[in-house]
């Protein structure tokens, strides 16, 4: 029986080192691939704010799902403490007494492995199976390999592979900018995200991807513009336009959904429908469309407010809520009467562009014979206020 093992932090596990897997599992046809994330580096520690052991075996098994026979073990983060291989390898031997065992290193730990706590005892056991991090390392490998054979009676065979060269110090630092999506895989994407770790901020190509599927076709256009408008409104009245194109990517992601639809996406987020609500989807997408960026997407909870109140309103609604409401409202797609009064307001008076807004949709929605939702009123009424307080305060 043949057991690869692949140790590291992975902190986070990347395509440089799924690359280096699939390398090592083609050539070496293991029965087991152990990929064993550590607990505790020995000779580094993680950086602050990294994520939990039980996240990173989480983010280990999303990355090496493509690897055959692929098994993530948590023995490492079960046992605590440093992470020495010595002491991993001293288990795997009395759990697989009869294996033989292909220890995979990238060249950097190959070129320290001779200092390793126990590196005899390793190197006695194991065959190791060092591969490239970066193109061009192949001659320091084989001079290693060949110091090794004669200082420990090593077995080295080396991994023939084409490295992809990503480095989880620079990812982490290209998450905080909305970056490093080609380097990770769909799956520990999406779960960072969702997590929001490594202080990771949403890349808005891939978000408008994953928005504009969950959308009717005919209704992408409607959320581009409504991005745009947000985005122009979030400038000119000093609110964060990144919150704000978040914001509106996301706002009608559950749009299609009809009303049963709309309440097993309730049932699913924990969203509990009033009983206006409770029979009509139009008023419930905004609360499910909230419900789901928060669960799948990780937004703030002011982003998440927003898409929730962009339907009815709310009274004291927040800066990114109004901004919301109204780049729904007068994104460049719309088209009806009264239309470019109220544009002009929004850039004027957006406490006035809100109030003219809820009374043109409460108008509406009567003449339709529709049921207003209380909100509506009471935001209204709100509005109302806010503007006549201004006047008098003139
Ligand atoms: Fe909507
Ligand atoms: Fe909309």
């Amino acid at each position: 029986m043949r057991v690869a093992i692949f140790g590291g932090s992975f902190n986070p596990p990347h395509k440089g080192h799924l690359n280096s897997a699939l390398y090592a599992s083609r050539q070496l046809q293991p029965d087991i691939f152990l990929v064993i994330p550590d607990c505790r580096p020995p000779h580094k520690s993680l950086e602050a704010g990294s994520p939990t052991p039980e996240e990173r075996l989480e983010l280990c098994r999303r990355c090496f799902s493509a690897v055959p026979d692929v098994e993530v073990a948590d023995l490492e983060i079960r046992r605590g403490g440093k992470s020495y291989t010595a002491d991993t390898l001293d288990e795997l031997l009395r759990r697989y007494p009869d294996a033989e065992f292909f220890l995979l290193v990238g060249t950097d730990m190959l070129l320290d492995i001779g200092r390793w706590y126990r590196a005899d005892f390793i190197m006695q056991h194991v065959t190791i199976a060092p591969f490239q991090r970066c193109a061009d390392e192949l001659p320091y490998i084989e001079a290693k390999a060949e110091e090794l054979r004669d200082r420990f009676g090593a077995k080295v065979e080396i991994i023939q592979s084409e490295p992809l060269a990503a480095a989880s110090t620079d990812i982490r630092t290209l998450l905080r900018e909305r970056e490093g999506v080609p380097l990770l895989t769909e799956d520990v994407y999406a779960y960072i995200v969702k997590h929001r770790l490594y202080g990771a901020k949403t890349n808005f190509s891939w978000l408008r991807g994953k928005a504009y599927a969950m959308l009717k076709p005919n209704r992408i256009a409607h959320v581009r513009g409504c991005e745009q408008e947000a985005v122009s409104l979030a400038n000119r009245w000093g609110a964060d336009p990144d919150e704000a194109a978040e914001a509106a990517i996301l706002h009608d992601c559950t749009k299609k959904e009809k009303l049963d639809g709309q309440l097993a996406l309730c049932g699913k987020y924990g969203v509990i429908p009033d009983e206006i609500e409770r029979h009509n989807a139009k008023l419930l997408h905004a609360k499910t469309a909230a419900a789901l960026a928060k669960a799948e997407f990780g937004v703030s909870a002011s982003v998440e407010a927003a898409i929730c109140w962009h339907t009815t309103g709310r009274p004291e609604m927040s800066l990114l809520e109004k901004i919301i409401y109204m780049a729904d409202y007068i994104e460049p797609t719309r088209d009806f009467p009264g239309l470019e009064e109220l544009r002009r307001l929004a850039y004027e008076d957006l406490d006035r562009a809100m109030l003219m807004g809820l009374e043109m949709s409460i108008e509406d929605n009567r003449s339709y014979g529709n049921e207003i939702h209380l909100s509506s009123i009471s935001a209204r009424d709100w509005f109302e206020k806010q503007v006549n307080g201004k006047e008098e305060s003139k």
